[in-house]
């Protein structure tokens, strides 16, 4: 584990998200037999989406400094218990009946860091009457290197995708996530396949953290070009993010030095 980025510091070195999300999986993903379990820290519901079964899970690849997501992000190891697809779906099922609520999630991780475990849950998910809608939240990096991935989580009929987009430039994913800027494009790859499979807003649609205190005009400017490229119903439909001071977000903004609250 000495080698695991933890916070983003400035100095440190740039790491490859896609190799850190199969050194996530490892500490994250537990196989016996056929079932992959993960590790998830607990369950609730939230506000957003007017009210939300979310489901904690712990792991991310990359290490955005304005996440607001708990240290499982940072410290996966000492986070969390392992459940399998069928232990996570009836805890979300049991929230959905107590609480009246037909949404879900995966939230506080990167859902798509083990495709195995995600499957299954969303193959349960499918089944449970209780569950009319999965909002699939993903950062797309993975996505933007498996198009069949993408193919995969679209024949779930449930499943609406939220693509969030980092950077829109080598250096803004640098600096914001601490991944190496090589790899910017692969969410609007990720984007550009979900918009080859499926129907913009009725099946996904992409969300972007252009707040200004911590990205350029000139950055902005350019999501919003390269998404009106791939089909201006997603520039014009943007869903633009900004950051909350929320005590995990202000733990990460002080160690990335990056000061934006008073
Ligand atoms: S904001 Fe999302 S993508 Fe970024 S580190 Fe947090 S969980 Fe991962």
């Amino acid at each position: 584990m000495k080698d695991y980025p933890r916070f983003w510091r400035p100095g440190n070195k740039p790491f490859n998200p896609l190799k850190l999300a199969e050194k996530t999986e490892k500490i994250v993903c537990r196989r016996e037999e056929n079932k992959v379990s993960r590790k998830y820290t607990h369950f609730y519901v939230a506000g957003v989406y007017r009210g939300i079964v979310t489901a904690c899970g712990v792991g991310c690849c990359l290490r955005c400094f304005y996440c607001w997501v708990p240290l499982s992000r940072d410290y996966p190891e000492h986070y969390g218990k392992y459940y399998t697809a069928s232990q996570v779906v009836q805890n979300i099922v049991k929230l959905a009946r107590k609480y009246r609520v037909k949404k879900a999630r995966i939230s506080c991780c990167e859902p798509t860091i083990s495709r195995e475990h995600l499957l299954q849950v969303l193959d349960l998910i499918e089944e449970a009457k209780e569950i009319k809608l999965f909002i699939l939240e993903t950062n797309g990096m993975i996505f933007g290197v498996n198009k069949s991935f993408v193919k995969e989580v679209l024949d779930y009929s449930k499943v609406y995708v939220r693509v969030s987009i980092k950077a829109g430039e080598p250096e803004g994913l640098t600096w914001r996530t601490g991944a190496d800027g090589d790899f910017y494009e692969l969410p609007f790859k990720a984007v550009e396949y979900f918009n080859e499979e499926a129907e913009p807003l009725k099946r996904f649609h992409v969300a972007a953290m252009t707040d200004s205190r911590i990205m350029s005009s000139r950055e902005r400017e350019k999501i919003i070009r390269r998404l009106w490229e791939i089909n201006p119903i997603l520039a014009i439909t943007l869903e633009e993010e900004i950051v909350d001071p929320y005590d995990t977000t202000l733990i990460r903004l002080e160690k990335a030095g990056v000061k934006i609250f008073k």
